[in-house]
């Protein structure tokens, strides 16, 4: 047996068209497009990338994308203040800081500068306000990671209702939204971290497993029901090539891939899962395109709310 493959591009692409002429109808209405603020601090490498395909992708669709790029010496202070004037803007609906933020701004940076970020313009959903509406089911503003998961599963129609789903990791911006999103359309969910004791049998009974650990191929064969959908969620670069040659076959995608870059990217998920699994998302190719079309989204969203649109 060979899982089906969830197109995390066909699907991100159909948001994206769907987004694209709501934006064209704000932007008529309201006489300027809807405005997403990215901080970028540091000259982290991924990071760097990762704003890039964010303001790109935001243009693509018409909507406006301001990147703020910040030298790493900059003091928390300052940063605190450019958040208050992105959140001050008209022009601004939606706020990213991208995360990692760096060391030197000290171990509870990152939480201050996203408390601060108004809850309206919240498209990570990070805020704890965001957080708790969530958490009751009246959220607006869910992080695109999760939120796209979800927008995977439906439109792939992977039911959800009546299933038993374990969400392996339990991290605010990961593995707590994905499991709550998963509770409210009615799966049972159970959520597994580090201290989890016999995981691969936890993991077994799932209908939907989902891996948000951050180990390149963590979850194999042995963690999965045969049959199950599994959604993997990490992205890890592999430059190491005996991991490579005992992950990947000779003539696979992935050993051609680390041949011509030197790296190779993949999941939590183990490449063998493909025989047991019956639906799997891809690394890369699965969830990834969905985080950044479900951005823009919500910055559409954020953008409607604040014209008083929408609920
Ligand atoms: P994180 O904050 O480091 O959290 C990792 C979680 O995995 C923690 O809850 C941790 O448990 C758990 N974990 C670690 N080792 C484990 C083990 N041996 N057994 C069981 N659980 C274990 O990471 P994150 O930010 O949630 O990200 C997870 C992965 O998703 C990363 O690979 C990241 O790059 C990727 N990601 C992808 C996207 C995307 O667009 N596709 C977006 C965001 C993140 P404890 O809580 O007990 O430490």
């Amino acid at each position: 047996m060979s899982a089906r493959l969830l197109d995390g591009i066909a699907v991100a692409n159909q948001i994206r068209a769907e987004v694209a002429p709501a934006v064209a109808a704000f932007t008529t209405r309201v006489g300027r497009p809807p405005g997403l603020g990215i901080v970028l601090v540091g000259d982290d490498p991924a990071s760097d990338i990762y704003v890039r395909g964010k303001v790109k992708a935001a243009a693509e669709v018409g909507i406006r994308a301001d990147a703020e790029r910040l030298p790493a010496t900059i003091s928390l202070a300052q940063l605190l203040e450019l958040v208050e004037r992105l959140n001050r803007s008209d022009v601004h609906d939606g706020i990213l800081v991208q995360s990692p933020l760096p060391p030197a701004l000290g171990d509870d940076a990152e939480r201050r500068v996203f408390d601060l970020v108004h809850p309206d313009k919240d498209v990570d959903g990070f805020h704890p306000i965001n957080v708790g509406r969530l958490v009751q089911n009246r959220a607006t503003l869910v992080g695109g990671t999760p939120s796209g998961v979800i927008e995977l599963l439906e439109r792939s129609n992977i039911p959800i209702a009546g299933t038993r789903a374990v969400v392996i990791g339990r991290s605010d911006i990961v593995g707590k939204p994905m499991a709550l999103l998963l509770l409210h359309r009615h799966a049972t969910v159970t959520i597994c971290h580090s201290r989890t004791a016999d995981l691969p049998a936890v993991a077994r009974d799932a209908d939907i497993l989902v891996a948000a650990i951050g180990r390149p191929a963590f979850v194999t064969r042995a963690f999965v029901k045969p049959g199950a959908t599994v959604v993997d969620i990490g992205i890890n670069r592999l430059a190491d090539q005996s991991a490579v040659e005992r992950l990947f076959a000779p003539g696979s995608k992935g050993r051609d891939t680390f041949a011509r870059r030197g790296s190779v990217t993949v999941g939590d998920v183990h490449p063998e899962v493909a025989e047991v699994a019956g639906a799997l998302t891809p690394v890369p190719g699965g969830v990834g395109p969905l985080t950044i079309a479900m951005l823009l989204k919500n910055t559409l969203r954020a953008a409607e709310q604040r014209a008083g649109w929408a609920g």
